[in-house]
């Protein structure tokens, strides 16, 4: 198989997405890649000697190409990576030999195989050329004595080869990567992160299409237990793998007081809905401070009492500068959980914590804005808001 063959680059494709936008934003865009790919290289002492641009790819060269494949699989931009073969020339005696030497240790017995070339550039041949040479040397070559066959559809193994002008690169496999824009393209978000499911995957989805994430997390305790603070700090760190070379922040407010306020003065049905409208009020002060562009929670339509199309409107009314936005909006929990495995963050909020004990027996389902402005009335809001932003802590990762 081919860990045998010692490859020395990595083909990096990136998103398809990008090839929409204008030229200078593409280039900008694709500068930021390489930047958070180097960033993630260095991270992982991954070593290499160049990250070469050449028309519609990157090319990384390293003698640590498979470890580098999958740590840039897992870097936002980037559609699909690949450990190549370098080939010096993009002659087509060089590059079909090198696609036969390559052939001949990822081919195992009784493979079917199939050769796809892209090229670009001028060439004396076409791409069809060089996939029928290979097809036929690797045939001549050790076909028999492997029992190989080639199969244009459904191969078992796909030779690839891609030609840039006066260069080429031999692949056979491709790992698929983590796709979106890259991280630093798009504005700042607070992301309001519970230690939960659903803020994780919220917060990650933002990320994706590339916004960094202000973290903010609200300490309920005596309310809830210190599992759950230990578990939001968990998850930051793994939303914070995600973002290498980006601050390594969470931002912590004690909000126990706030709660416990809420929970004596205001009727107990919108306790949940209060408190949600003081978390919002407390983000928009962040959104400011660190010039962020709005507020991501990881609410979902009829998720929980609190999330009721209904309560929903209440909640918004609450974030009078910044939108709030909602990226699981639609999402059911198993796809969820689906996302939250994929970012290796679903074992963290799987975590058994005590819920949160100031939740009423009967909340709320479909409040209405005077009452709970009616409510708040009760609460010195701005004093409150001052508190917890005097309060808050940034912990680092
Ligand atoms: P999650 O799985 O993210 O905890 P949830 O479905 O349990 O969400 P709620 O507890 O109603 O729902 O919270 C809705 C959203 O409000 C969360 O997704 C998160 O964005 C935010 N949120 C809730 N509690 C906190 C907290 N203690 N600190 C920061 N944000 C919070
Ligand atoms: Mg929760």
């Amino acid at each position: 198989m081919s860990e045998h063959v010692a490859f020395d680059s990595v083909v990096v494709r990136f998103g398809g997405e990008l090839w929409l936008k204008k030229t200078w934003t593409r280039r900008r865009y694709v500068r930021c890649l390489i930047e958070n790919m180097k960033r993630v290289l260095k991270r992982y002492n991954v070593e290499y000697s160049e990250v070469m641009r050449r028309r519609g790819r990157l090319f990384l060269k390293t003698k640590e190409a498979a470890e580098a494949a999958s740590r840039l699989s897992r870097v936002f931009g980037i559609s699909s990576v690949s450990p190549a073969l370098e080939i010096g020339s993009s002659k087509l005696e060089d590059v079909v030999d090198k696609c036969v030497f390559l052939a001949s240790h990822a081919l195992d017995e009784g493979n079917s195989f199939a050769v796809r070339c892209r090229r670009v550039g001028e060439h004396p041949y076409s791409s069809r050329d060089v996939c029928r040479e290979v097809g036929r040397r690797v045939l001549d070559e050790f076909g028999e004595e492997k029992g190989l066959s080639v199969n244009l559809k459904r191969p078992d193994m796909v030779l690839g080869v891609e030609v840039r002008d006066n260069e080429a690169f031999a692949f056979s496999e491709v790992v698929k990567g983590v796709g979106g824009m890259p991280l630093g393209t798009q504005g700042r978000v607070v992301c309001l992160l519970s230690g939960g499911v659903d803020s994780a995957v919220a917060g990650w989805l933002v990320m994706k299409r590339g916004c960094p994430l202000v973290p903010l997390y609200f300490d309920c305790k005596p309310y809830t237990d210190e599992i759950t603070t230990e578990r939001a700090v968990e998850i930051a760190k793994v939303l914070c793998d995600w973002a290498v070379g980006f601050p390594r922040r969470l931002h912590v407010v004690p909000y126990g007081h706030v709660l416990g306020a809420i929970v004596k003065n205001c009727p107990r049905r919108l306790t949940c809905l209060l408190c949600k409208r003081m978390m919002y009020r407390v983000a928009e002060v962040l959104v400011d401070q660190v010039r962020a562009e709005g507020i991501v929670t990881g609410e979902a339509i009829g998720e929980q009492a609190s999330q009721t199309l209904r309560n929903l409107r209440v909640l918004d009314r609450a974030a009078e500068k910044y939108p709030v936005h909602r990226p699981i909006l639609g999402f059911d929990k198993a796809e969820t959980e689906g996302l939250a495995r994929k970012i290796e963050a679903y074992k963290i909020t799987a975590r058994s914590v005590q819920g949160c004990k100031a939740v009423p027996h009967k909340p709320a389902t479909k409040a209405k804005l005077e009452e709970t402005v009616e409510a708040e009335a009760k609460l010195n809001i701005d004093e409150m808001v001052e508190h917890c932003v005097r309060e808050l802590r940034v912990v680092d990762l």
